[in-house]
């Protein structure tokens, strides 16, 4: 039985990680600073370590064949345009630490979860945006502090690879949503928001959006991420790639699904000064479909469903 270690396994993605891995047979240790905030622990070994430390990321890595490295100080708009330099010392030290903790530790396969957010500024000015494709990330110009430290450790595993016994993959996540993610306290993304500030909003009544609301990004629903990432960690590619879908929609379209989602037809939005990130962004998988054979297959409306029935849960229960 192969043994894997999940970091970040407290979190959105890592913890559906862990419960996909544990379906197919692995033996897996979570490893967070905290444990799963909604649901309970799948993994056969969970450990509250802080992988800042590099005693803990020796710790956290020893004894398994791969590493699913998630773990990461970060959230949604709102969070990473006001926290650069907390994110960029913490997650730093994080991928620093477990990328070589892997190494000592004999780790064979390391999959390091980077971001959309590495891709440069001056391609995302429109809201009719190109979709970006992997080799669009040079000559790099990243909006934010979070999108350069994620360029920077896939520059990190690249090398590693080249110069260590340690084979890497690089997967850059495009807006991922579902149940059993952060959906308030400030670190929530705006699928999560918008689901909560719609259940929480009589008929009739208004949500507030960041901006004009015509800024466009796609998103790709958490059951098909860990699947995509599942699937890239077994691949024989060792570049970055995409994992996202390239249906793309503004945040006025998205509210407006969230809100036929819910059956509430009569939200209206007031749109307010805040963070809106780059003006559009869109995946091209041109190269994951070339390389895995597959994309994500989950259309918007579909995933919103029971991503908007979790969170309507959890607000009314609350
Ligand atoms: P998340 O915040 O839900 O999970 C990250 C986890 O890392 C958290 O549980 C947090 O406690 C843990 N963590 C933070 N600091 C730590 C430390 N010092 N030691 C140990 N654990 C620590 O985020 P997520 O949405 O599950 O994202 C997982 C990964 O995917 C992250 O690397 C993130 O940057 C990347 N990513 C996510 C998205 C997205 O849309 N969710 C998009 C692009 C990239």
């Amino acid at each position: 039985m192969k043994r894997v270690c999940v970091t970040g396994a407290g979190g959105f993605i890592g913890h559906h990680l862990v419960t996909l891995l544990k379906e197919k047979g692995y033996w897996v240790r979570g490893v967070d600073l905290v444990y799963p905030e909604y649901t309970g622990v799948d993994a056969d070994e969970f450990e509250l370590l802080d992988l800042r430390r590099w005693d803990a990321a020796l710790q956290a890595t020893r004894g398994v064949d791969e590493v699913y490295a998630l773990a990461a100080d970060m959230g949604g708009m709102g969070f990473i345009s006001t926290h650069h330099a907390q994110i960029l010392h913490n997650n730093s030290l994080i991928n620093l630490h477990t990328l070589d903790a892997a190494r000592v530790n004999g780790v064979q396969r390391y999959l390091y979860s980077s971001s959309a957010c590495i891709y440069p500024e001056y391609l995302q000015t429109e809201t009719d945006v190109v979709p970006l494709k992997e080799s669009d990330a040079y000559p790099a110009q990243p909006q934010d502090a979070y999108g350069w430290e994620k360029l920077f450790t896939e520059l990190l595993c690249s090398y590693y690879a080249a110069e260590y016994p340690i084979e890497t993959r690089t997967v850059r996540f495009h807006n991922i949503y579902g149940p059993f993610g952060t959906y308030d306290g400030g670190r929530e993304k705006a699928p999560a928001a918008i689901c909560r500030k719609i259940a929480l909003a009589e008929d009739g009544a208004s949500i507030e959006i960041w901006g004009d609301g015509e800024q466009t990004r796609s998103f790709c629903y958490i059951d098909d991420c860990v699947e995509g990432i599942y699937r890239i960690m077994q691949s024989d590619y060792a570049k970055p790639l995409n994992l996202g879908t390239d249906e793309m929609v503004s945040i006025n379209e998205l509210a407006h699904l969230v809100g036929d989602v819910a059956g509430k037809r009569h939200v209206d939005m007031k749109h307010i000064p805040g963070p809106q990130g780059v003006r559009g962004r869109n995946s091209d998988n041109s190269l994951l479909r070339e390389v895995l054979g597959w994309e994500p297959p989950t259309c918007l409306r579909d995933g919103l469903g029971p991503t908007y029935r979790w969170i309507e849960k959890q607000v009314t229960s609350a």
